[in-house]
């Protein structure tokens, strides 16, 4: 069994005083910890808790990049800034990214390729919506996003990166996929992967579960073959509450 890797998406959230506040207690609680973990944070919140989370395990990831190095694209930031600022981990193809600013599975591929060349970790969210859930496409859903972000990525890219499963029904809603079901589409994930790839690169990947994950639910959705991490959205915005999923 691979170290399990949870992640925090802060999304727009915690002014410069709350995620400074938070990352000195975190550093605290999570002392000690084996558990891999980063916190995906605004863009503006990166360096400072890069600086305190220095020579601790706590990674830090951003939640979005742009494909380009550099150029007129107002609003943007590029894998060139992350990198310099040593950002270990980016999300990538979020599915209110997906929903609000059109983010697609074309954007999403050239960004993978882009973080491709350097030190940074893609965690690639993928994930279908309720009418896709109710009409039982959602493998059909998952698999085609799969096949299309992943298209001419190299093998090692993809075993050394995160797929996130969030459905996207679950996120914020409050209503957790049960364990059976985020079993269920990670295992086809894995089986998609190493038939894309091979069997190596699909037991090498890392899969996280995200939708509504909180203390209470972290110990059964953890407890299954397929979920070796979860992608934590509103409960990660305490250092308690996290530290508690983490400790699940
Ligand atoms: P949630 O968000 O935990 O608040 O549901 C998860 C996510 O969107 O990554």
């Amino acid at each position: 069994m691979k170290l399990p890797f949870i992640a925090g998406n802060w999304k727009m959230n915690m002014s410069r005083t709350e995620a400074v506040a938070f990352a000195r207690e975190f550093r605290k609680l999570y002392e000690g910890t084996d558990v891999q973990t980063a916190i995906c944070a605004p863009f503006v919140h990166l360096e400072s808790l890069k600086g305190i989370f220095d020579g601790t395990g706590i990674k830090v990831g951003a939640q979005n990049v742009h494909f380009e190095d550099s150029g007129a694209f107002t609003g943007e930031i590029s894998p060139l800034m992350l990198e310099e600022l040593q950002i270990d981990f980016c999300i990538v193809g979020h599915s209110e990214r997906r929903e609000y600013f059109g983010e697609t599975d074309e954007t999403v591929n050239k960004k993978l390729k882009r973080l491709e060349s350097t030190s940074i970790t893609p965690i690639l969210c993928v994930g279908e919506d309720l009418a896709m859930r109710k009409a039982g496409n959602e493998k059909d859903v998952v698999g085609d996003q799969l096949e299309k972000d992943l298209a001419g990525l190299a093998p090692e890219t993809v075993a050394d990166m995160t797929i996130a499963y969030e459905p996207i029904w679950a996120i914020g809603t409050g209503e957790t996929a049960t364990p059976e079901q985020a079993q269920d589409m990670c295992a086809y994930i894995r089986e998609k992967v190493s038939r894309l790839y091979d069997d190596e690169v699909a037991c090498s990947l890392t899969i996280q579960y995200g939708g509504s994950v909180k203390p209470s639910n972290a110990t059964e959705i953890m407890a299954m073959e397929d979920i070796d991490g979860a992608l934590v959205g509103g409960a990660s915005l305490k250092a308690r509450d996290f530290m508690a999923i983490i400790d699940f």
